[in-house]
Formats: structure tokens, sequence, C-alpha cells
């Protein structure tokens, strides 16, 4: 069903590479948070220790694993990388954590989705450098302390309320990375296209911009099928109405919503008229998990004013009925 989401399909994985800035300065926007992160960062360097751990907070798409690479490389260690579902058993997080060097960061992505025996061995580990390690199984296994070098985890979440008040404590550096504005997704775009060796106008990056969701991830596959259509139709720049004319054929709307936003707020309209509905109930109507209804499409859809959450359910508000173009239902009928 979803033609562009926030979320990365594996083998965009790799074509996010290549447009991943790897300094602080050529990280775009976030201006406030890039100049608590260099302090963070350079006060640790000046200290000669590594940094504490951080946590980075935000929807999909927003630089957080981005900024893991970014830290890694300014202080000039190797990054580990795992994330939450890679880790079953807590064995798999303590032969990651015995194997870490002096200085090195570990990013742990969808740090939330942790089995919970994992999340206790990672909290000794984060805060006395510590692992128990298991050897043998069943009455006759033993367990071995082991002492680790100093590192660094960078977490990532997109559900910062899901951690564990115990976990997020571990955490001496936070950071909640937001939707961007669009001046700064424009910038984004040049920056992207010149790495692509694309030529985009003001206007054309500015268009594009509008209709990326605030988020790089978004803005970057964009510009992606943009140049498709320019390619394909042999135009050796990019301006507004090629931005237009493939985003059109890619159902991406003046608003930046994608067919699943519009099955989302469909579904509420049509399906529910305007009652409140549950989040599991909007999934299953349309075809989607829970989780990626709750994490990519809902926060923007709330953000742009297109629905409300209340205690009973999801509700489309008055903007995503006109968005439609469907009349709202008159309140003397019910
Ligand atoms: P997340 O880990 O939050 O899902 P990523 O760090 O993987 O997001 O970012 C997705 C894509 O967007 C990557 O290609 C990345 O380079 C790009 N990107 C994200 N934030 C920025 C930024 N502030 N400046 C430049 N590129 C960015």
């Amino acid at each position: 069903l979803r033609t562009v989401s926030a979320q990365s399909q594996p083998e965009e994985r790799l074509s996010d590479e290549e447009l991943r800035p790897n300094t602080l300065d050529s990280f775009v926007g976030q201006p406030l948070l890039k100049e608590q992160l260099r302090l963070f960062l350079d006060a640790a360097i000046k200290r000669e220790v590594p940094p504490d751990h951080i946590l980075l907070a935000g929807p999909p798409g927003l630089g957080k694993t981005t900024l893991a690479m970014i830290v890694a490389h300014e202080l000039g260690v190797s990054l580990r990388v795992t994330s939450g579902p890679a880790v079953q058993h807590p064995g798999d997080l303590a032969s990651i954590l015995s194997s870490m060097e002096e200085g090195e960061v570990l990013f742990i992505d969808e740090i939330h989705r942790l089995p919970h025996t994992a999340e206790e061995m990672l909290y000794i580990a984060m805060e006395d450098f510590r692992v128990d390690v298991v050897i043998g199984k069943g009455a006759g296994a033993s367990s071995i302390p082991l002492t680790l070098p100093r590192f660094t985890v960078v977490g990532a979440t997109t559900r910062e309320g899901m951690l564990p008040a115990p976990l997020r404590a571990r955490f001496g550096f936070t950071a909640n990375l937001d939707y961007y504005p669009a001046s700064e997704l424009q910038k984004l775009i040049q920056r992207s296209a010149q790495v692509l060796g694309v030529s985009i106008d003001d206007q054309a990056a500015r268009e594009l911009s509008l209709r990326s969701r605030g988020t790089p991830r978004i803005a970057n596959r964009l510009l992606r099928r943009v140049r498709d259509w320019a390619v394909v139709h042999e135009l050796d720049h990019i301006d507004e109405s090629a931005v237009k004319a493939a985003l059109q054929l890619y159902q991406i709307d003046s608003e930046g919503l994608d067919r699943l936003d519009i099955a989302v707020l469909e579904a509420m309209v049509k399906r529910f008229k305007g009652r409140p509905v549950g989040i599991k109930n909007l999934a299953s109507m349309v075809g989607e998990e829970a989780e990626t209804i709750e994490t990519v499409c809902e926060p923007y859809l709330v953000r742009q004013g297109f629905m409300i959450r209340t205690p009973k359910g999801r509700v489309a508000t008055e903007k995503a009925w006109k968005h439609l173009g469907v009349a709202l239902p008159n309140p003397s009928q019910g």
C-alpha cells in the first residue's frame, strides 16, 4: 500500500548512506541540538574521557542514525551498531558488550525494543562498565563478571515514552529530534542535490521541502524520485513543474500526505464517520501495522492538525474532512 514511508526499506538504507553527512557541521538544521552536542563532545575530548551516554528520540527518518555516526566520527572512534529487535537473548548483548573497546561508540537503534533481561544487563554495563557473562547451560551454568572498558552508548528510539525510567536515567544527554521546518529541508534538499549531482532551483527545492513531512529521509527519497522523472524526461534541471508532475505520479499530495496518510484519514472520515476510533481498528482498516500508524502517520497528522487524540480514540478534524473534500456531517442529525 505504502509508496513513500518514513521507515526505510532495506534497499533504501543503502542509498541513505551516500547522502549521510559525517560531521556535525554538515548536519543540516537543528541548530540548538548541534550546539549542545558540540559542547558535550568538545568537553569530553578536552577531558580525554568518553562522553556520557546519549539518547536520541524522535520519529523515523529525522537523523538519529546519522547523529550516532557523527558522534563516533567527531570523537575519532569506531562505531558498533545493533538494535533492540536484533538482540533476542541477553547473551547476544553480552557478546557485543564484552567486545567493546575503550572509547568506542555503541549505537542501539530502537532501544525501546530490547528484551527486558537485556535491558537490565545494559543498565549495569552503562553505569558500572561491567557485564556478567554466563558460561555453560542449565544447572551447570556459572556467570563470570567481566569489567568493560569505558565506552559510549548512543540509543535511538521512536518511542521515548516506552523506555523504562531506569534506562532513561542512564543517559547523560537526551536529544528530542523534531520535524524539520521547510526552510531547513530546503537546505537539505539543495545539499543532497549537490551530492547526487543534480541541478534544482530554489522554488523546486521549496516545493519539495513542503511535501516532505518535515522528514529528511522523505526529502531525500522524493528528491530521487523527481530526479528519475527529470532523467526520463531528459531535463537537465529540476524546476517546480517537474516536482509537481513527479509527485503527482507518486501520489504525494500538496500537504505531503501519501497514500497511507490518506487511507487513514479516509477510514476515520468515511468508514467511522468522524466517531473516535482506536489505533488497532484503524490499522486493520488500512492494512498496516499499528506501530507504523502510531510512529509514522499519526505524529505528522496530529501535528498538521488533521487528527486529534482523545481518550476515546483518534478523531479526524474539520481540516481532514475539508482536505478529503467530504462534507462535514450535520451535527443536528447526530
Ligand atoms: P533515523 O535514524 O532517525 O531514522 P537517519 O539518520 O537514518 O534517520 O536519516 C535518514 C536519512 O536522512 C539519511 O540519509 C540521512 O543522511 C538524512 N538526514 C537526516 N537528518 C539529516 C540532517 N540533519 N542533515 C542532512 N541529512 C540528514
